[in-house]
């Protein structure tokens, strides 16, 4: 379901068709759908060679800005599973839910709020059960009479122990942020941290989507990176939020993705979660409109007070210098890893003329691409070639994700490389054998250089360095 985009500051989206980078994704091994020979299953992905390189380049990069260059963040693992208290706690199994109605004819669910004519809708409004009558709504797919609204809830389930019953009911996590929070005391204790400071964690998240979609955009499992930062009450939490939204927006455009493609959107106050005080998502214009990309929420002392009533812990920070006990407010930093991944991917892609043929290549920022550099031999039978490639190759193995090919002449073994994002190339030939020198060419401005056989991974090096820096 596309709703017209009303946007006055609409900007072109990267791609027009969603398809090119889904074909694209399938065809070269990024992502293919899950289980897909007994006829695929929805909204499950599956990362292949090139993909599981290019979500963990995004993992690292993420990981990297949030946790080993930073001294007031420490990094965290929680279990997928939790006590069940945790979710009902953490108002979970009370309000994760979204409006589902249903049509009459071809019984096809949908998100009431993503129904074309809902938009601007209220919360109240999405749960009124008159509003689809009033609004005269009908099924977007054949026209079918739909029902009213009722609460849909997005936590899965499942059993824990061998006996399926009630009292053995557990959820799979919908957000790694609670980890976080019945956590707080175990890494205050350990790690010795003050205000403020931030526990951050990456992994696996479960929701069961009523319309997912548009690829990996909306999927039923997927991974978060999310970030909890502790503060002090109201005022140093109001000042983390404006110091952490510029940052989390400046970090997609470190890694390549164009300003002009990016904006913030503020949730209305009748729009925002039941724990929020205030919340903005960045947002991405997607082939298929501005959509959230990541939230950043000041969620005042809600996941603590409530966490430290319900478990009957105290969760209060104590202050030395003040001698004070309080409730620490938090604010979060939640992005997925796939939407990030597959933002990067969208960004990066471009298709020109080059002497009469479209070139296709990924404009990956060096540290995400799947690999760093490709080593192709300009004639294959040539066994001095060859082996001189892979002693080159080998060298660079130790240190980044480098790869051999030889399946074509070396104007395709070069499309490969760019239409996957591989930022260098380097190409072993005749001359190489006698004055011990290669070709490194560029993936962007398609430039070659010479470079002495034994300075070629130290030059990669250099400007795998010098693109993280810049
Ligand atoms: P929406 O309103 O679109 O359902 P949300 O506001 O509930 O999303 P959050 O709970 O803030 O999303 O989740 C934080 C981040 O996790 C999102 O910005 C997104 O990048 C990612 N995410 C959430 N749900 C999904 C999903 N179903 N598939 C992929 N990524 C997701």
């Amino acid at each position: 379901v596309t709703s017209p985009s009303v946007d006055p500051d609409d900007v072109a989206p990267a791609v027009r068709e969603l398809d090119t980078i889904v074909s694209l994704s399938k065809r070269r091994g990024f992502i293919y759908p899950s289980s897909e020979i007994y006829g695929g299953i929805n909204a499950v992905w599956d990362y292949g060679p090139l993909g599981v390189e290019l979500k963990s380049n995004v993992k690292r990069a993420w990981w990297r800005s949030m946790v080993q260059e930073r001294d007031d963040i420490v990094g965290l693992d929680a279990g997928i599973l939790m006590h069940p208290q945790v979710w009902v706690t953490s108002g979970h199994v009370g309000s994760f839910s979204d409006p589902l109605v249903e049509c009459a004819t071809d019984h096809r669910r949908f998100r009431l709020d993503e129904l074309p004519g809902t938009e601007g809708l209220s919360v109240m409004e999405l749960q009124d059960p008159g509003i689809v009558e009033r609004l005269g709504l009908r099924c977007p797919v054949d026209g079918g009479p739909l029902s009213a609204p009722r609460r849909f809830n997005l936590m899965f389930k499942t059993f824990m122990g061998p006996v399926e019953e009630d009292a053995a009911v557990i959820y799979l996590r919908p957000e790694t942020a609670q980890g976080s929070y019945v956590n707080f005391k175990n890494v205050l204790q350990s790690s010795r941290k003050k205000l403020p400071f931030g526990i951050a964690q990456i992994g696996k998240s479960f929701r069961n989507e009523i319309s997912p979609g548009n690829f990996v955009f909306r999927m039923r499992e997927f991974e978060q990176m999310e970030m909890q930062y502790f503060v002090r009450p109201e005022a140093e939490a109001a000042a983390a939020f404006e110091t952490w939204l510029p940052a989390r927006r400046a970090w997609y455009e470190r890694y390549g993705v164009a300003p002009s493609r990016l904006r913030l959107r503020e949730h209305a106050p009748d729009e925002l979660a039941h724990y929020a005080k205030k919340a903005v998502d960045v947002e991405y214009r997607f082939p298929f409109g501005w959509k959230e990309l990541e939230g950043v929420h000041n969620r005042g002392d809600f996941d603590l007070s409530r966490h430290s009533e319900a478990s009957g812990e105290d969760l209060e920070y104590f202050d030395q210098t003040t001698g004070e006990h309080l409730i620490p407010w938090i604010v979060e930093t939640a992005a997925g890893a796939d939407r990030a991944a597959f933002t990067f991917l969208i960004d990066a892609y471009r298709e020109e003329e080059v002497r009469g043929e479209t070139r296709v290549s990924l404009a990956l920022h060096p540290e995400l691409a799947p690999y760093t550099v490709a080593v192709l031999p300009l004639l294959k039978k040539r066994p001095e070639i060859v082996e001189l490639c892979h002693r080159i190759k080998a060298d660079l193995q130790k240190h980044v994700m480098a790869v051999y090919d030889d399946t074509a002449a070396i104007g395709k073994l070069y499309r490969r490389q760019d239409e996957i994002g591989t930022p260098w190339c380097v190409t072993v030939d005749v001359e190489s054998l006698e004055d011990g020198a290669v070709t490194v060419r560029d993936r962007d401005s398609m430039g070659q250089e010479r470079v002495p056989v034994e300075g070629v991974t130290r030059l990669i090096l250099d400007r795998l360095e010098a693109s993280r820096a810049g």
